[in-house]
């Protein structure tokens, strides 16, 4: 079907349309407000949606009457219909699955064991740089499918396994190859600064400098990433090194997320510094976080986004205070960390169910989180992450007749249907 056509979605159950009120992400008690229809039709013409209403109201509309045989028609039958979830942190470029990390973590084993052992990230990094960027591409490729399988239309996706400028170029590329052969929107994020590679050990700066001096430069020239991430945590790159790698990246134009708080408590102050100095559209993970950090992000647009499989995956007792962050008028988000050694989830719904059972997110706050505010987490609200007219024709449709039970059954997969530009996708 030719992108233009059109597309009536009717007999909707619930309709969750996330209507944009304010200029800026959700927090507090507007993450709860979905904004429901019942009995709800969309209109999309042209991959955006038109309108937005009641079945019955939807029939009666001149347009439609005139033109009801151009458009093609789906019965939903009383399933739930929401936006396509805007997964806001992934990182798909890897070969294998970490089968031994996972058998020796069950069996007690810590990061330094696995890692002596040959496993960890660089068991990942050997495949990324021995890998070409056709066979990386196709890996991505398949991730996206499966994404879409979920529910999930627009997706962040991380280089950073291989930390060198030709593999990280060539992990950004295949990002590229495959999102040119998938319907949904993909928004590359260079993550060399992920790790410091095991080649430079010991010479944290050396690295940072290759980061700064020849791959950023390389990623802008070749318009190859929007966003710049870091891992600044214990064990990966410090508070100095990451606002080095920030500065360089921001005098390029690239938009700036980070993986903080994952591991341990940022510096007091550091927080409010980076929202001051580059106005991350991101700070991913937030298990640890000052008192102090709490007030400056509830004050700035910078979203809160929470992963919870990986807390989940790597069997840990403690997950992010979600309602903590909440009640303090920060805004949330929600998304999979897609990756081989802490996360190797796709499903938005899985995360949206651990928010749940584990951060105590209801599930109207997890499905605003999940949509929405995983918009606003890449800069693109405008386009995503609702159901109004003007808005890209991006939805999934649920085999179910309550929203809430998109998290409630966990460990399946409900997806009927996502639509990707005003097209079935699957
Ligand atoms: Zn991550």
């Amino acid at each position: 079907m030719a992108k233009s056509a059109g597309l009536l979605l009717v007999n909707i159950g619930q309709l969750l349309t996330l209507p944009s009120e304010a200029d800026g992400p959700r927090r507090g008690a507007s993450l709860s407000e979905l904004g429901i229809i019942e009995d709800a039709a969309v209109l999309c013409l042209g991959g955006k949606i038109i309108s937005v209403g009641t079945t019955k109201d939807a029939l009666r509309d001149p347009w439609l009457k005139k033109n009801r045989k151009k458009v093609t028609e789906i019965d939903c039958g009383g399933r739930v219909v929401l936006p396509g979830f805007v997964d806001s942190h992934t990182h798909p470029v890897f070969m294998h699955p970490r089968l031994m990390d996972f058998e020796k973590r069950i069996a007690g084993a810590g990061y330094e064991e696995i890692a002596e052992a040959g496993g960890g990230i660089r068991s990942s990094i050997e495949g990324v740089r021995k890998a070409s960027k056709a066979v990386l591409a196709e890996k991505v490729l398949s991730a996206l499918h499966d994404l879409a399988r979920h529910g999930t239309t627009t997706v962040e996706a991380k280089s950073g396994y291989g930390l060198s400028p030709e593999s990280e170029l060539k992990s950004l590329e295949a990002i590229r190859a495959a999102a040119k052969r998938w319907p949904g929107t993909v928004v590359p994020t260079f993550l060399g600064a992920h790790v410091v590679p095991p080649e430079f050990r010991g010479r944290s700066q050396s690295y940072v400098d290759i980061v700064c001096k020849e791959m950023l430069p390389a990623v802008a020239k070749a318009k190859l990433a929007r966003f710049v991430d870091v891992f600044c945590d214990r064990g990966a790159f410090t508070e100095k090194e990451t606002a080095t790698i920030f500065g360089a990246a921001t005098a390029h134009g690239f938009g700036i997320r980070a993986h903080l708080g994952q591991l341990s408590t940022p510096t007091a102050g550091f927080v409010e510094s980076l929202l001051q100095t580059c106005q991350p559209a991101s700070l991913d993970h937030m298990d640890y976080l000052n008192k102090g950090d709490l007030h400056a992000l509830a004050a700035s647009t910078t979203v809160a986004t929470l992963v919870p499989g990986a807390n989940y995956f790597l069997g840990l007792s403690c997950y992010p205070d979600a309602r903590r962050l909440l009640e303090s008028g920060v805004a949330v988000a929600l998304a999979t960390d897609y990756n081989p050694g802490t996360s190797p989830t796709i499903s938005m719904p899985m995360a949206m169910s651990l928010a749940c059972t584990h951060m105590r997110m209801s599930p109207a706050e997890a499905i605003a989180a999940a949509t929405i505010n995983g918009a606003w987490a890449l800069g693109l609200a405008d386009h995503k992450g609702s159901i109004e007219p003007g808005k890209d024709a991006d939805l999934a449709v649920f085999d179910v007749r309550d929203y809430r039970e998109i998290p409630y059954w966990f460990g399946v997969n409900r997806c009927a249907t996502a639509i990707i530009g005003g097209v079935v996708v699957g």
